[in-house]
């Protein structure tokens, strides 16, 4: 319905604008209308719209441009669902760096970019069929065609931004120089992932100086095997960094696994050498304990001294230029489409992960809250969109166990890691109080009253948090390979608590390329009595659908936090006949989540896809996953980077 005299869709009012490209970093209103930006002003009138968002103390900014993900699912077994990977976080155009070739390409436009909701673009690899698991395949010189890989680009010029060059491990240049003749014939530039080690017989000097064009782009540029960034005695940025970037040459920051160290991001970025670019490196590698998205980037390096407004500059701009996309991409200019972010920048004590899996541990923390893409709200964290449900929270009494004076258990066992005085609730065996939980390899070794410290290779502090079975979830739709439904159950269970999923619609693919254990088991649902996040690649976007949010929609309905426990571990373990899962157990594989409750004002999407207002809500802040911790929100089980030493990848 277009009730009359309102000519704009939706109104993001009150927030504080940065819109780079014009100069404007004030508070604004955004107005969109017919899927493009209609207006951007002081004061626009709220009656004007059919839709208002009250952005105040956020900021809006243009839709997030990622230089550098991994999502073409068929490709290689490294890559991620693209929708759900990225429109949380504010973007919403990304660069696949690489994972199709040009015999592969017409695959992954038909089966990925043309169903996705994100502006999908791509760098198309020199060799003919991409990436591989086994990179060897991508050292094959005879492989890498210039000539169709540029008239691949050229036949599809609004998809196809560059050429890739990657895992090259053979000595010399064969790999870089062919992907620049195929940029140079298609005039595009090249990314860069080139490693410099010691057996390569490349360097730094004669990669930004002599071989790369200007316009062409070295990632991972925090890495140190790629780029001699920094003088290894004085730790001073070299000066051919600074040529090359006289000379138009581009540095991305290429996050990932492997890509990006404290030690070297803090002497660039305190120097005033940042990225040109924040591409994330997306990847199920990058996506968990790592968090890769855009807004963690500016966070890490706003910690480091950055301001806000780099990083949009790096995350907008920057990008859509690179990739010869300015202006359409990247600004908030009327009449472009209506591609927006909406961040909150929070204070606090957050905890920041590198690819040595040291954290920083920091104070600012940017998120994304809303994500609009071509003037549809794809992404609404906070349900504001969303009627109120009118219902008042009524969140159960939480137990709350003493802490144990038992004596120290004595023993000579070395334990991997202890959970110590964790609130467990394990319901399948009527355990409920404060236990240290022993790990050995992948198995729960010793769940005792109180183990000595001394015996663990690594302790972590349970005591503030619930520590349960790790959660079973029966009701989700995890086909994320063959179908354009299905979520991928790491990216979507781990950081949830999840360590089982049971689906029917599991195929053996999905299930070989998840962490999760992903079980082919069906259950009639509804299932009386269980929880389930009945997520979908749609509703973890638009309805929070989680494992936790049906927790915490359970407990603020007034279910005992124990019995809403026992409703995501041992009745769904009972109700697909695998009694061995969601309990605790000496012996069995350790499966373990823990929660804290968070306080705050809190908005939880309930059954009537309704917006109920909470003042506390549950989350999962850390996740072990056969023996290994796949998921730690506050680094509790990881080092500060500066008690660490020195560090590097170089070898
Ligand atoms: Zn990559």
């Amino acid at each position: 319905m277009l009730a009359f005299g309102q000519p704009y869709d939706l109104l993001l009012q009150g927030g504080h604008v940065i819109d780079p490209a014009n100069n404007i970093d004030a508070i604004r209103d955004v107005a969109i209308a017919g899927g493009k930006i209609a207006r951007v002003a002081a004061n626009i009138p709220a009656n004007l719209a059919r839709r208002t968002v009250d952005a105040q103390r956020l900021y809006v900014t243009p839709g997030l441009i990622d230089l550098h993900t991994h999502v073409y699912l068929r490709g290689r077994s490294s890559t991620v669902v693209a929708d759900d990977a990225v429109l949380p976080h504010g973007t919403t155009t990304i660069v696949d760096a690489g994972v199709a070739g040009w015999k592969t390409f017409d695959d992954f436009k038909s089966t990925v970019i043309d169903h996705a909701q994100v502006r999908i673009l791509a760098f198309l690899n020199i060799v003919s069929s991409g990436m591989h698991d086994d990179q060897s395949k991508e050292n094959i010189v005879a492989d890498m065609d210039p000539r169709a890989t540029a008239a691949k680009i050229l036949q599809y010029p609004n998809i196809l931004v560059g050429v890739k060059s990657a895992h090259f491990t053979l000595p010399g240049w064969a790999s870089v120089e062919r992907a620049i003749e195929a940029g140079r014939i298609a005039n595009k530039p090249v990314m860069l992932d080139s490693s410099i080690f010691s057996n390569s017989g490349r360097n730094t000097r004669d990669k930004v100086l002599k071989l790369m064009r200007p316009g062409d782009i070295q990632t991972h540029m925090y890495n140190d095997h790629q780029l001699e960034l920094l003088d290894r005695f004085t730790g001073k940025v070299q000066p051919w960094m600074w040529e090359a970037r006289k000379r138009g040459v581009l540095f991305d920051l290429g996050h990932g696994a492997g890509g990006f160290l404290w030690p070297v991001a803090q002497a660039a970025v305190s120097q005033g050498f940042l990225p040109d670019t924040l591409g994330t490196d997306l990847h199920p590698e990058s996506i968990l304990l790592l968090q890769a998205s855009v807004p963690n980037a500016i966070s890490k390096l706003m910690n480091l001294g950055m301001s806000l407004q780099d990083g949009i500059l790096r995350a907008t701009v920057n990008p859509a230029k690179a990739i010869g996309r300015f202006p359409e991409r990247g600004t908030l200019s009327e009449g472009a489409a209506a591609d927006v972010a909406v961040l909150a920048l929070d204070t606090g004590v957050f905890s920041f992960i590198d690819s040595m899996r040291k954290k920083l541990t920091g104070t600012k923390k940017v998120e994304c809250v809303m994500t609009v893409r071509g003037g549809e709200v794809v992404f609404d964290r906070d349900a504001r969109l969303l009627p109120a449900s009118g219902e008042t929270a009524r969140p159960a009494p939480l137990p709350s166990y003493p802490f144990e004076e038992n004596r120290l258990e004595e023993g000579s066992t070395v334990y991997d890691l202890v959970l110590k005085q964790g609130q467990v609730i394990d319901p399948g065996n009527k355990r409920y109080g404060r236990y240290d939980i022993a790990i050995n390899g992948k198995r729960i070794a010793r769940i005792a009253k109180r183990l000595p410290v001394a015996h663990a290779r690594l302790v972590v502090d349970a005591s503030e948090y619930y520590v349960t079975p790790g959660l079973i979830d029966v009701n989700a739709d995890v086909n994320f390979l063959d179908s354009t439904t299905g979520v991928q159950p790491d990216q979507r269970s781990l950081p949830y608590g999840v360590t089982t999923v049971a689906s029917a619609g599991a195929t053996p693919a999905v299930i070989r390329r998840s962490r999760t254990q992903v079980l082919p088991a069906g259950v009639q649902i509804p299932v009386g009595g269980l929880i389930s996040s009945g997520m979908n690649r749609q509703n973890v976007l638009t309805e929070q659908a989680s494992m936790t949010r049906a927790l915490s929609l359970k407990w603020n309905e007034g279910m005992p936090l124990t019995e809403v426990i026992q409703a995501a571990t041992v009745l769904p373990a009972r109700a697909i006949k695998r009694e061995d899962l969601g309990v605790l157990r000496e012996g069995a594989p350790a499966d373990i989540a823990m929660f804290e409750i968070r306080r705050g004002d809190f908005a939880l999407v309930d059954d009537n896809r309704r917006r109920l207002a909470v003042k506390a809500k549950i989350e999962c802040i850390l996740t072990i996953r056969n023996g290994g911790v796949v998921w730690d929100a506050h680094g509790l089980s990881i080092r500060e980077w500066t008690q660490a030493g020195r560090y590097t990848s170089f070898r």
